[in-house]
This record gives structure tokens, sequence and C-alpha cells, in this order.
């Protein structure tokens, strides 16, 4: 297209909520076969609320716990670490991140921290390598496609919790669209494979490829085998997400939740997370390499 339509569509992708970083973004956009998404914060709210959290050993109360979590989880910006803060507090449990050293993020599986003299892991299944344990079993009542937090502490299971999440409104919607255009869609997590299938079931299926338990290399991997089968879009929020988003054709990240990385690795920014505008975007910038002035 020309400088012209190329300046009215980023202005008018702009004005729709799309910041798109540079014109060239437009034409990929254009022709985009597959749309990948991550799941939590992209698909889902990523506005988590703890249902359950037990401490799995006698020597230590929950409370204790509970204080030894939410002071590591403050140093997090995982969009889980407030819902454990906050279930924190519903015991008066007030976290304090000042006493925490050694903290380490390890994106897709969780988080470690060392606290009165304690080496905590807060993550999922994976996390227990770090923390050189076994896995705990999965807890009973905790199907239902809830994402299992792990806990370990000295080098053994400390603690369970479970906790949920929501898809956003108008994520079906999105899907269906974008389908409509002939475009592919696939989910990328570093979930659990429970709660993959399970946001897909809430998504009444319209997501075409799911794949879960990735850590943020096999996400990229997984974008570049997409990237053979035509134009690849890689839409997403967090730090685990980068490397994903800088191997698309084009990376899309969420404006308002986003982490900040991500937001500098994306070429396009959702400014207001509602993803309900990609197909539009994708409408818009096929209109406009049609056009010729
Ligand atoms: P997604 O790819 O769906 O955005 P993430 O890669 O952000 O998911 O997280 C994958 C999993 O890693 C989470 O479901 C969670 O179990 C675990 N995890 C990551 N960060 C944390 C944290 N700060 N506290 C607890 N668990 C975490
Ligand atoms: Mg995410």
């Amino acid at each position: 297209s020309t400088p012209v339509v190329t300046f009215c569509t980023l202005t008018k992708a702009a004005t729709s909520g799309l910041l798109i970083k540079g014109g060239d973004y437009i034409e990929i956009l254009a022709k985009v076969k597959i749309m990948a998404f991550d799941k939590t914060g992209t698909i889902t709210r990523g506005e988590f609320v703890v249902m359950d959290f037990q401490s799995l050993r006698d020597d230590i109360s929950l409370n204790t716990l509970l204080y030894w979590v939410s002071s590591i989880e403050r140093k997090s910006s995982h969009p889980m670490a407030d819902a454990l803060v906050d279930y924190g507090r519903l015991f008066s449990v007030e976290p304090n991140p000042e006493n925490v050293e050694e903290f380490q993020n390890f994106p897709g599986e969780g988080i470690h921290g060392k606290i009165d003299g304690q080496d905590i892991y807060i993550g999922n299944r994976k996390i227990a390598l770090r923390a050189a344990c076994e896995i705990v079993p999965t807890i009973e009542g905790s199907k239902g496609g809830k994402t299992i937090g792990y806990i370990y502490s000295g080098g053994a299971p400390a603690g369970v919790f479970t906790i949920s999440d929501a898809c956003r409104s108008g994520a079906a919607e999105a899907l269906k669209e974008l389908k409509k255009l002939g475009i592919k869609t696939a989910m990328l997590t570093g979930d659990s494979n429970a709660a993959a299938l399970h946001t897909n079931e809430q998504l009444k299926q319209a997501l075409e490829v799911v794949q879960a338990e990735l850590l943020p290399e096999d996400k990229a991997r997984i974008i570049r085998e997409f990237k053979m089968e035509g134009n690849t879009a890689m839409v997403g929020d967090g730090i685990n997400d980068a490397p994903a988003l800088a191997t698309a054709d084009i990376g899309i990240s969420m404006g308002i939740s986003g982490s900040a990385l991500a937001q500098e690795t994306g070429n396009i920014i959702l400014l207001s997370n509602d993803i309900r505008k990609l197909p539009k975007a994708v409408q818009l910038a096929r209109r406009a390499n049609r056009k010729v002035i």
C-alpha cells in the first residue's frame, strides 16, 4: 500500500486500540495464516482466585506457609501472585517481601525465594525438579481444570493449592471470527494439560491446536514450526512469551496487563486487552493491502 494508506491504517488501528509499531506489519497481518495465543492472561483474564490451600507438613502451620508464600509471591509479577497475597490476607497474613532473599523467577515453572532460612519453591509440576524433589501426587478434588500449585521447602513437599481463572469475555467470539477469516488458531501454555483442555472446552473447542506444559523456548520452537506453514502471529502477555513473540512473523502483546518485556518485544500492542480487536485488525490490514491511491 502507499504511504497515505499506511498512515491512515495505522491511525485507524490506533483509535480502535491497536498500537502498530510500523507500516510493514500491516502487510504481514493481512497475510497471517496462523494465530497462536498464550493462555494465562491472554485468553483468560489472568485474574486468579485461590480456591484451596493446604499445608502438607505437621511442622509447618498454614499461617507460616501462607506468610512464606505470599512474601515470595510479592516479588513476582505473575498474575497468580496477587491471588496468593489476597488469600493470605483472608487469614490476616501480611507479606513481608523484605525478608525474602535470593528471589528467582523460572518463567513457565514458578518462583524460588529464601525466607526464615528456608528455601521455598512455588509453581507447577516442573518446579519440583528445581527444588530437587519428588512430584506431589495430584491432590483430590482438584480436577475440573483448575490450576494446581505446588510448594516445596527444604527439598520436600510443603503444600498445595488450587487456583482458578476465567476466559476473557469475547474470547470465543474472537476465535470464531479468526476462523471465518481462514486463520488457524492455537493455544500455547505453560499450564497443565488438564487446565488447557478445560479452557478449550469453555471456548466450545474453538482452538484448533492446544499445547500445554511448555517452557518459553518450547513456545518459540512451536512458532518456528508454524512459520513453515505460513505467516504466524503470536499473542501473549508474559515474560515467558517473549521468545515466541520475537520468533513470530508478528508479535502481539497485551496492553493493560502485559509485562514490560512482552510489550517491548511485541510489534503490535493490544491497548485495551480486547482480543476481539484482532479479527478486526486483520480485516483492516487486508483492506489496506488492496487499496492503491
Ligand atoms: P501461560 O503460558 O499460560 O501464560 P505461565 O507460563 O505464565 O502460563 O505459567 C505456567 C505455570 O507456571 C502456571 O500455571 C503456574 O503453575 C506456574 N507459575 C509461574 N509463575 C508462578 C508464580 N509466580 N507462582 C506460582 N506459580 C507460578
Ligand atoms: Mg501469560
